[in-house]
């Protein structure tokens, strides 16, 4: 793995996987841009959660909400009150800092006074006005979580799928946090992807619930490659502990900064239904909630065997994707001496996440038959669906190998004078993590190809 965030932010940048946000401006701190190489590792990552969370299920269902959602969203969930930072300023440096790793003594983190103010709460939403006239009631929030779409629309789901408990609503897309200090490269960030799933179910089954989630989410993570020693579980107690939750579970990743969470396996009880229903009442909600005088819909579900309407528990898996790449790109990050004392840099991805499943590469550049045969063949390995396929002609194929180890390509093609002069078209097919090289007549390489990335 990485040994340092430079090293992995050096190579993003020269690779063209991740760039400083508005570079050309002197930048912005707190955002980053994903680059060609960058947002196809995303995607891929993004893929690979949808399919393990709702193909693989059949007890969850996919949704995207707006990110701009009417402002009593905010105030019923709890944010505009709680969502909070604690911050300090400093009075001889005049930084802004985050204060809540701080103990009595409250150390400025940049210049190490201790001339500071007392800590105050700072709330992280952005605000922002909605709509051409400006006045103290047309302002909303970009969403600081993507968790709240999906329980405004808990019953737009229920009546439009027929779904008992338990059964989960999942979500991917982009949330913002005025963070009060971003740092570590794409780990705290302004700007940021959530893959959240919120998983309803029985009151009383929630503590099985929330034990089989942080399990299933720990393997997922370890099938995007993470080694084990590198995860650890933090269980959050007492005031770290969310307003909303009953037990939280972190999933740390052994970042380069140090082990650092990576997704919040949360038990949010009845809190957020219980918030956002109406007839608050009827319901003998355990969560403690603010009185709800704007809601229209009931937020609760039929138990057919009592016979009447509770409001579900609720278990939440909450990940970011950034820091998900972070880790993935941290873990795959390998320098290895190779025999002849060089060293090499490969970027290891598990093949379904590698932002270029095969590059094709013609040994002469200018030679049409051997030209045409590549071609060929990445049309045909494009059409197999497996993400992106690259026809490079460089007409320099040790460096396209160097390359291709860096962004963590697992396959090489070259196409050479045997592959148009023998029978049967034999092209050079390299393994990225081995460097072995075989040979595989054109007509196969297709299946071959397909028996390497579904296996
Ligand atoms: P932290 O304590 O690091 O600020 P958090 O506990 O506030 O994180 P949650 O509210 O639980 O985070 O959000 C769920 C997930 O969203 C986190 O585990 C993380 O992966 C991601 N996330 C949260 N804030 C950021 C951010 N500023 N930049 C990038 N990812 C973030």
């Amino acid at each position: 793995p990485a040994k340092t965030m430079d090293e992995l932010v050096s190579l993003c940048k020269r690779r063209g996987f991740i760039f400083q946000g508005s570079e050309i401006y002197g930048g912005m701190q707190g955002a980053y841009d994903y680059g060609p190489l960058g947002i196809e590792l995303k995607n891929n990552l993004k893929a690979a959660w949808w399919r393990s969370m709702v193909y693989e299920r059949d007890d969850v269902e996919g949704l995207d909400a707006a990110i701009i959602q009417n402002k009593n969203v905010y105030k019923y969930s709890g944010h505009e009150d709680t969502f909070t930072d604690p911050m300090v300023d400093c009075h001889e440096c005049k930084s802004r800092m985050r204060a809540d790793h701080m103990k009595d003594i409250k150390v400025c983190d940049n210049c190490g006074s201790t001339n500071v103010t007392e800590p105050r709460d700072f709330n992280l939403m952005f605000k922002t006005n909605v709509g051409p006239m400006v006045n103290e009631e047309s302002y909303t929030y970009l969403r600081p979580e993507t968790a709240q779409g999906i329980f405004t629309n808990f019953k737009n789901v229920v009546d439009s799928t027929s779904r008992a408990l338990p059964f989960g609503i999942a979500q991917i897309g982009k949330s913002f946090r005025n963070e009060i200090t971003p740092r570590n490269f794409i780990f705290r960030v302004r700007e940021f992807e959530q893959m959240e799933l919120e998983f309803f179910c029985k009151p009383g089954e929630d503590e099985k619930w929330h034990e089989f989630w942080v399990g299933a989410r720990k393997q997922w993570w370890l099938d995007q490659g993470l080694a084990e020693e590198n995860i650890e579980f933090e269980y959050v107690t007492g005031d770290d502990l969310a307003h909303y939750s009953k037990s939280t579970v972190d999933i740390l990743y052994k970042f380069p900064h140090g082990f650092e969470e990576l997704e919040g396996v949360a038990n949010r009880t009845d809190y957020d239904l219980g918030s956002h229903t109406k007839a608050q009442e009827e319901f003998g909600l355990s969560a403690k909630v603010k009185k709800n005088e704007h809601s229209t819909a009931k937020l609760a579900i039929r138990d057919l065997e009592a016979n009447k309407w509770e409001v579900p528990f609720c278990i939440e898996p909450s990940a970011g994707l950034d820091r998900g790449l972070l880790a993935v790109m941290t873990e795959a990050y390998t320098e290895e001496e190779l025999p002849n004392g060089s060293t090499r840099t490969v970027l290891k991805f598990k093949p379904h996440l590698a932002p270029i499943k095969v590059a094709i590469m013609p040994l002469k550049k200018n030679k049409p038959e051997i030209v045409a045969l590549a071609k060929e063949l990445k049309n045909k390995l494009q059409k197999l669906g497996l993400g992106r396929i690259l026809y490079e002609n460089t007409g320099n194929v040790g460096k396209g190998y160097r390359r291709h180890d860096e962004v963590g390509t697992p396959i090489c093609v070259t196409v050479d004078f045997d592959s148009i002069e023998k029978e049967g078209a034999p092209v050079t097919v390299r393994d990225r993590d081995t460097m072995e090289q075989i040979v595989v007549p054109a007509a196969d390489l297709p299946a071959y190809v397909i028996n390497y990335f579904i296996n």
